[in-house]
């Protein structure tokens, strides 16, 4: 027998179907005005073709700062500020060098070699070389391999040729896997008495652009100097190493100056029902010091002005407030993202929301989301709505690095913003993360979806 909807269940579905309704016709009123009037498109080419790339605490990341408050009062909050933070100041100190000699003949007496200078870039927060180093260089697969040839790895130049995994579909699960080697790696080959490391890039590209990233000493080890190295390198160096002997001249520069002041750039608009209620959006303003950072992460950055942006065009009020950030220092210290929990937990603000874009500036395909299945579960049944602008793939797990310190110190749900994900690793951290690499259209769907999710999230509270 058929059930019967009784009047107050009809009446609470068509409350429903009107919000939908309602909520789809305020969406599509939000992408029209990014689509058509987008400023994000804009704002990335002067972030990164006026400032460029921008390291915490280099003078650039000054002049960002300063860009940055300037573009979120441009779109309107209520106010915004600057909180001050202390960040790391690495410094590249020069040109990195890795010079390969590999022996071509050798009769007993004499031995030819012949030199080739490998593409290459200093880990982030390496210690230079102090001078150059030579040693021979021997290759590792991956740690067990360097753990059953620990006997035989001092005084060489270890080279950790892993490679990323091209069976997983999503990238940051290929990085999630292989990126221990650039940040472990020296110090597990220090320990062994290695005096330098060469690690493969963390990537899937065709071309020979090296990757840098952050790396960390273990205090008790030496510490050693580090390069990433182009994959056409690394395919040259791995071949090479199976049939011949191979030496190095490995010159770095890198080191830290003291810790210097940076800033959090925030804009806020106070919500007219629960103005102690927060909703954080952000993206990190800082980059590595070797290309314009434009996917890394001046995407997430101009994607969230964009939907402070868009919010006020619609004229719109919300309930909570929205907090709009851009963090000072996502690459080498996560000090930005810290300090944001630190000061919301000390002041007792009760964060209801964070969600990053830290993942390129890619066509969106949906958001990663960290927080009670109950909450997930809100989130999927927007699936719907989100989908005309490509977003709708609503998995577990995701956030960001800055906004991780919420979710910890809070216990806020985070979403992380999912784009597509093939291209990401061609560019992060290598010289090739530049504006000509975003196409607008893409950066922009981004924002929508961006704008769509804080927007239902405010409506609807989690
Ligand atoms: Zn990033």
């Amino acid at each position: 027998m058929k059930k019967l909807l009784t009047a107050a269940a009809l009446f609470s579905l068509t409350l429903t179907a009107t919000a939908q309704k309602e909520d789809s016709l305020f969406i599509r009123r939000m992408a029209d005005e990014i689509l058509v009037n987008s400023k994000a498109y804009e704002n990335l080419r002067v972030l990164t073709k006026q400032i460029g790339a921008r390291l915490a605490g280099s003078p650039q990341m000054v002049k960002a700062e300063q860009w940055g408050l300037k573009a979120m009062q441009a779109a309107g909050p209520d106010k915004a500020w600057f909180q001050q933070c202390m960040v790391p100041h690495w410094v590249r100190g020069g040109r990195d060098l890795f010079q390969a000699e590999r022996l071509v003949s050798s009769d007993g007496k004499n031995k030819k070699w012949s030199t080739s200078y490998l593409d290459v870039l200093a880990l982030g927060n390496s210690q230079g070389s102090n001078g150059a180093i030579r040693a021979q260089v021997m290759m590792v697969r991956d740690f067990a391999e360097l753990e059953a040839k620990k006997d035989s790895v001092k005084g060489k130049i270890v080279f950790y040729n892993y490679k990323f995994n091209p069976t997983f579909v999503r990238t940051f699960q290929a990085y999630s896997d292989a990126v221990a080697y650039r940040g472990q790696g020296p110090s597990r080959a220090a320990k062994y008495g290695a005096k330098g490391t060469i690690v493969r890039s963390m990537s899937h590209s065709t071309d020979n652009n090296p990757h840098t990233g952050g790396m960390s000493y273990a205090d008790s080890l030496p510490k050693i100097p580090a390069v990433a190295v182009g994959l056409k390198d690394a395919d040259w160096l791995d071949s090479t190493l199976g049939r011949t002997t191979v030496f190095a001249t490995m010159q770095t520069a890198g080191h830290f100056l003291p810790d210097t002041i940076g800033n959090n750039v925030i804009g806020e608009l106070r919500g007219t029902e629960f103005p102690n209620q927060y909703i954080t959006i952000g993206g990190h303003l800082d980059s590595w010091d070797a290309a314009e950072g434009a996917h890394d992460d001046g995407a997430g950055v101009v994607q969230t002005i964009e939907v402070l942006r868009v919010l006020k065009a619609m004229g719109y009020k919300p309930r909570h407030s929205i907090r709009f950030v851009l963090f000072a220092n996502e690459e080498n210290g996560t000090r930005g993202g810290r300090k944001y929990a630190e000061e919301a937990k000390a002041k007792g603000e009760q964060h209801i929301f964070a969600l990053e874009s830290d993942a390129g500036g890619f066509t969106p395909r949906g958001f990663g989301f960290t927080g009670p299945e109950a909450q997930y579960q809100k989130i999927l049944a927007w699936k719907d709505l989100l989908a005309p602008y490509g977003a709708s793939e609503i998995v577990r797990g995701g956030g960001g690095s800055d906004i991780a310190p919420l979710g910890r110190e809070l216990g806020t749900p985070l979403c992380g913003f999912l784009p597509d994900s093939q291209r990401y690793f061609d560019y992060h951290h290598a010289r090739n993360d530049i504006f000509e690499n975003v196409n607008k259209r893409e950066l922009e769907l981004g924002a929508v979806n961006m704008a769509a999710l804080i927007y239902l999230i405010d409506k609807y509270g989690l």
